[in-house]
């Protein structure tokens, strides 16, 4: 009875696949990521763009198409309230979604995990109060929601135990951990972590500007905390900043990066941008260039603006045309790729921290502590190997290294 699990957007769905995996798999399932040999779906869906949305209802009339078993939950059918109309194998966020699982009884009595990633993902909550007026997240997601911090340490010390070199802690707001707890908040889980696990690499999924501080900016220094954050500024006017409902100025956002990267002058800072906000005028997308040249990112994840129901920026009139949107888009794609292959060239010649990954044609790739993708030519790497590799060339926004250690 293979299984595959089908999985849209974001780090907290991967996670929360990836741990019901480790489960099924630790229950004797086997589970297969090619659709046409499984005999049953586990899918999760998304509904944070209307592209995503889309994903999602094509996915669940497939698999009505096929005539093959699907246990679905997610945003999408949170959003649709489709358990309404489909009862059964239909799981809606909040209290449902850890239900998603449970038929599925233990086919063996000694449990061996297992798991197909290198990297594993760790959820340590859900939900957001931000209110950000274009996402629909906290209407579907909720108020933040903390994971115990024990759970979280038995989680990460499992995956050492099976190998595991890297986790990285996902959530929908990262920083708003403990906000539900009494004397817990994000900087004392990491510390917790550091101190109650020997997990090698620590990476953060993302982080808003406004929870970083003085003492996260010393707990960074940690050499097992990965010397990468993914900052999302999502635009560079300020105008639009208040129109979005974001909790910071330009102001604010640059002074805080500089900070970063004067303490940690080789971090990886990658942010996500949105094009094509309603109202954003030729001005103000000028604005948002000239700010990403200023902060100089590692790389960037550029969104269209997407109409969400329930959100405040969907009442604004002055939408900007699909044509303006794609135009602006592919400015700042190729300024993205200019700026990670900026950054990625100064490793020439340098050493960097590598888990393998997977080995492909003869060589191997793996992700660095500072999140390049690396191409190691070797023979004796194993998968989840953490090693050092100096850089001898950058090509196609990949480093190629060869093995230092290991
Ligand atoms: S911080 Fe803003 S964009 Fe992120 S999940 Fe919360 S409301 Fe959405």
């Amino acid at each position: 009875m293979p299984i595959c699990f089908i999985t849209y957007g974001c780090k907290v769905n991967q996670a929360e696949a990836q741990k019901w995996e480790l489960k099924l798999r630790s229950y004797g399932y086997e589970i297969t990521d090619k659709m046409e040999n499984a005999d049953i779906w586990i899918i999760n869906t998304c509904a944070v763009t209307h592209k995503a949305e889309n994903q999602s209802r094509k996915i669940i009339n497939k698999a009505k198409e096929f005539g093959v078993k699907a246990i679905i939950t997610g945003c999408y059918v949170t959003l649709k309230n489709l358990k309404t109309k489909e009862e059964k194998l239909i799981f809606l966020n909040n209290y449902e979604k850890d239900k998603v699982i449970d038929e599925f009884k233990p086919l063996f009595k000694s449990y061996k995990l297992n798991l197909s990633r290198q990297r594993a993902i760790v959820k340590i909550q859900d939900g957001c109060d931000h209110f950000c007026s274009y996402c629909i997240v906290p209407y579907l997601r909720g108020r933040p929601k903390s994971i115990p911090k024990e759970q979280i340490i038995k989680e990460i010390e499992n995956y050492y135990q099976i190998g595991i070199k890297e986790v990285i802690l996902s959530g929908i707001n990262l920083g708003t951990y403990g906000k539900d707890c009494e004397e817990l908040n994000f900087k004392v889980l990491l510390k917790e972590i550091l101190k109650n696990t020997h997990i090698p690499k620590i990476r953060l999924s993302s982080l808003e500007i406004n929870h970083i501080d003085d003492e996260f900016l010393e707990i960074l220094s940690d050499s097992r905390i990965c010397k990468h954050l993914h900052i999302p500024l999502q635009h560079g006017s300020n105008r639009i900043l208040k129109l979005m409902n974001r909790k910071y100025n330009i102001k604010i956002f640059e002074e805080k990066i500089k900070k970063i990267v004067k303490l940690y002058p080789k971090i990886s800072i990658g942010t996500d941008i949105i094009v094509g906000f309603p109202s954003e005028t030729n001005e103000d997308f000028q604005e948002m260039i000239n700010v990403i040249k200023e902060l100089n990112f590692s790389y960037l994840h550029v969104f269209p603006y997407s109409n969400r129901p329930h959100t405040e920026a969907s009442s604004i009139k002055e939408k900007v045309s699909e044509d303006i949107k794609k135009y602006r888009m592919d400015i700042l794609i190729q300024i993205g790729k200019n700026l990670k292959e900026k950054y990625m060239k100064q490793f020439i010649g340098h050493k960097l921290q590598v888990i393998i990954e997977s080995k492909k044609l003869g060589f191997y790739t793996g992700t660095s502590d500072n999140y390049i993708k690396c191409i190691i030519e070797e023979n004796n790497l194993e998968a989840k190997d953490l090693i050092e590799i100096k850089v001898i060339k950058i090509r196609d926004h990949l480093a190629y290294g060869k093995v230092l250690k290991n």
